[in-house]
């Protein structure tokens, strides 16, 4: 190949003579790899012919272009640059005037430590490490309770210290008390009013306290304290419950709540339900040890247990006595469930509307006599068949539905054999006979009064009960 030398005249620069003219060199030279790096070098002394951005970036560095890596970094960087830039305008955009801001610091692409220099100049740039809500800690005294010398000398007392300590001081209060937002003011609070805040502060947290103790120690009055409740739910949880609805009656002992039936596996689960809760509040049932005390049937376990589990024993006697009465047939209620203190039993009403007590309930003197003689039958079976006698027989604890008397309230009722079985059987008919329209009007009757004036005796009493429940 025959070495041509190749001349190339100065190239003319429309800005003046700021380009110096490329010597001319020949073709072979222009191939060889040290003129390449020659020329490299060369056209880097001149700003103006190389790629704006990279130097722009890097002012006092002068990258190193030889490597492919080190291009490509740079470029990368460059690239990341102008994606975070892109972040802050969008941040920007995104927040608006908001006072509450997102920050899309987790999305940049340049470490902070490598952005150093950009990020102090981007003011809208939120260091979200730093909560400018905190409070700044009050500069603590030193022990010797001043500081300054002389003529500047600042007491503990001083009254500029002071307001600004009990401002920063509010944030220690319940979370409750709203002390507002004082950041970037100088608030300075007097030690008067810090301290009546302060004392408001406490006596209305005390008052909340107090209303949620009497909240509690109420419904443990209801017998429905939060073991109870725990009980209930875990019912209902269980599906047994479907729903609780409401207390149909609150009594000395038992509280009566109506419910709608769930479901059991082994056991079909009435519609509606009624939970009668034994009290947990011992007192009244210190009055009634004897029903139970001296039945034969609880008498071991009684005097082994403790008076939190005795009020559980009232509840399996209720049960027991009356899975007796139901295999003899006699109107009562059909037990479901029996938890601790809890008695879940079929529900003697309609549409949650539970059936009346016979005192309350409206009936004519026909359908009263007949319902006397219910009771007497009901009496006599409870007696005869299920070797029981009800304890507490009066028109509170006989409803009725259906046209017929229900006996509900079984657990203080005792086996004959009680020692005191007799005389509560003897009680039971008093009760039955005096309490009952049947008796004063077999009484009129006796003394020759006729069936029409005796109805409407007895109509005169019915209009003096409320009726229904
Ligand atoms: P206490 O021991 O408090 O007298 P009771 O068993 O007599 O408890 O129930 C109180 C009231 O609750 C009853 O007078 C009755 O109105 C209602 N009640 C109790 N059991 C049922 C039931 N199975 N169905 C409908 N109402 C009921
Ligand atoms: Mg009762």
């Amino acid at each position: 190949m025959d070495r041509t030398a190749v001349t190339t005249e100065a190239p003319k620069s429309p800005w003046g003579s700021g380009t110096p003219a490329v010597p001319a060199c020949s073709l072979t030279d222009v191939m060889s790899e040290q003129l390449a790096r020659q020329l490299d070098e060369e056209s880097n002394a001149f700003p103006a012919l190389t790629e704006p951005g990279a130097t722009l970036l890097f002012p006092d560095e002068s990258p190193d272009t030889t490597s492919d890596l080190m291009l490509a970094q740079i470029l990368q960087m460059q690239f990341d640059r102008e994606f975070d830039d892109q972040l802050r305008r969008e941040e920007k955009k995104f927040n608006g005037d908001s006072k509450v801001s997102i920050s899309f610091e987790n999305y940049r692409m340049v470490h902070p430590y490598e952005d150093s220099d950009s990020s102090e100049d981007e003011v809208d740039w939120q260091d979200t490490r730093h909560d400018p809500y905190r409070a700044e800690k009050p500069q603590a005294t030193p022990r010797k309770g001043f500081t300054g010398k002389g003529k500047n000398i600042t007491t503990k007392h001083d009254e500029v210290t002071c307001g600004r300590k009990n401002t920063a001081r509010m944030d220690n209060f319940a979370p409750e008390v709203h002390v507002g937002d004082g950041l970037g003011m100088d608030l300075k609070l007097s030690n008067q009013v810090f301290n009546s805040l302060k004392q408001h502060c406490s006596s209305e947290q005390r008052r909340s306290a107090r209303l949620h103790e009497k909240k509690e120690h109420s419904t443990a009055e209801q017998a429905v304290d939060p073991r109870t409740r725990l009980l209930m739910y875990k019912m209902v949880n269980a599906g047994v419950l479907e729903n609780i609805n409401g207390c149909i009656s609150t009594g000395k002992e038992s509280v009566v709540f109506h419910a709608d039936g769930g479901s059991l596996e082994e056991q079909p689960i009435p519609d509606e339900v009624v939970l009668k809760v034994f009290k947990t509040t011992l007192n009244e049932f210190k009055n009634r040890d004897r029903y139970i005390k001296d039945d034969y049937r609880f008498i071991d376990r009684f005097s082994k247990l403790n008076p939190r589990k005795i009020i559980r024993l009232w509840a399996e006697k209720e049960m027991h006595n009356l899975t007796r009465m139901k295999r003899a047939e006699i109107p009562c209620p059909e037990v479901v469930l029996l938890k601790k203190h809890i008695l879940v039993m079929s529900f003697i009403g309609k549409d949650h509307v539970p059936a009346p007590k016979l005192k309350d309930a409206m009936l004519g003197s026909e359908v009263i006599k007949n319902a006397y003689y219910q009771v007497l039958h009901m009496m006599q079976q409870l007696y005869q068949e299920c070797n029981l006698v009800h304890a507490d027989l009066s028109e509170y604890n006989m409803l009725w539905h259906e046209g017929k008397v229900w006996l509900i309230d079984v657990s203080q009722s005792v086996e004959p054999t009680h020692p005191h079985g007799l005389e509560f059987l003897f009680r039971d008919c008093r009760n039955v006979a005096l309490q009952s329209d049947v008796c004063v009007c077999f009484c009129l009757a006796d003394r020759g009064v006729g069936e029409e004036e005796r109805g409407s005796c007895s109509e005169a009493r019915e209009e003096n009960v409320p009726g229904g429940v």
